[in-house]
């Protein structure tokens, strides 16, 4: 099969001027890169103890969905904010185009839990600390941070210093 970064299509100005955008959604139609790009963001996971998959919306939420299945836990949805619709925690965080919040359902983890953060592209770093600070806001222990993608250029693991931080494919 080829190589996973051949069904990375490069969207150029989208959804604004400057930036690149990786849209993944011709490796979401391939069954066996689908199928291939979970197994490795799951595989170094195995034997975690993971008790939750969380995924970011809303790209995460499918390749979080696919990993906790392979992982065997449960999957929670990190979302923008107004979405879920319990009592939520919040936290604010700056995007590569623009600012966002983040917001997690309060009753979603806890103190035994040993979580797995999942989204399709590492940027900034931004969204990843802001849900990494959201696990931990529910006392819930971070087990590593993966993604389909990461822009090295962008320099994100200097904001996620001491994180396990999985990435498939670096630009
Ligand atoms: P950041 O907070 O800068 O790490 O941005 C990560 C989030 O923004 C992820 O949820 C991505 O889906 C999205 N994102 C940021 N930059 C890009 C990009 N160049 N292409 C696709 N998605 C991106």
């Amino acid at each position: 099969m080829a190589d996973l970064r051949s069904f990375i299509r490069d969207v150029p100005d989208f959804p604004k001027k400057g930036i690149m955008f990786k849209d993944i959604t011709p490796l979401l139609r391939s069954p066996e890169a689908l199928e291939r790009s979970v197994q490795a963001l799951a595989e170094p996971f195995r034997n975690a103890g993971v008790t939750a998959v969380a995924g970011i919306e809303s790209r995460g939420f499918i390749f979080g969905s696919c990993v906790a299945r392979i992982l065997g836990t449960g999957f929670v949805p990190i979302r923008k904010p107004g979405k879920l619709p319990w009592t939520t925690r919040r936290h604010e965080y700056v995007l590569e185009y623009g600012t966002d919040a983040l917001e997690i359902h309060d009753d979603a983890l806890g103190a035994n839990d040993q979580v797995l953060i999942i989204d399709d592209v590492l940027a900034t770093g931004g969204t990843a600390v802001a849900a990494s600070a959201l696990v931990k806001a529910l006392n819930a222990n971070l087990v590593g941070i993966a993604t389909v993608i990461e822009l090295t250029f962008l320099d994100p693991r200097k904001m996620l210093s001491g994180v396990n931080v999985h990435t498939l494919i670096q630009y």
